[in-house]
């Protein structure tokens, strides 16, 4: 039985070994987030799923994902009906469009998750 005040879930051991291989193979950069358990980081997992995909709700009727190359997204702008193009520079996401770092095509292209993993990788973060 959980403790008072949390709740348990089933799932299969395939779901759990995965998710559970990556938490090791992460988990020192886990422990700099303040992740330091695996419950811990299933819930930050899904928070961030949730952020993203409150984000990507927000932006997809007005945004629109063109294409995606190496290190440029291409965007179309449903309202001001005109192409973004956010490139990667110096490490950091530049809007062409608006000539800025931050901007709600550089938040879109944060939400999507093909990309959002490129730039993982990258060590690339979104500015907060
Ligand atoms: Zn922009």
């Amino acid at each position: 039985m959980p403790k008072d005040g949390f709740k348990s879930i089933t799932v299969s051991e395939t779901v759990y070994d995965k998710f559970f291989d990556v938490y090791q193979k992460n988990k020192e950069d886990l422990l700099m987030k303040g992740v330091n358990s695996f419950s811990g980081y299933i819930t930050y997992m899904l928070e961030e799923m949730m952020q993203k995909d409150k984000t990507f709700a927000r932006y997809a009727p007005k945004l629109e994902k063109i294409s995606v190359d190496g290190d440029r997204v291409i965007l179309k702008d449903n309202i001001k009906n005109r192409i973004a193009e956010v490139t990667i520079q110096r490490g950091e996401l530049f809007c062409q469009l608006c000539e800025e770092k931050d901007c709600v095509h550089i938040g879109f292209v944060f939400s999507l998750p093909d990309v959002y993993e490129i730039l993982n990788a990258k060590g690339i973060r979104h500015p907060k």
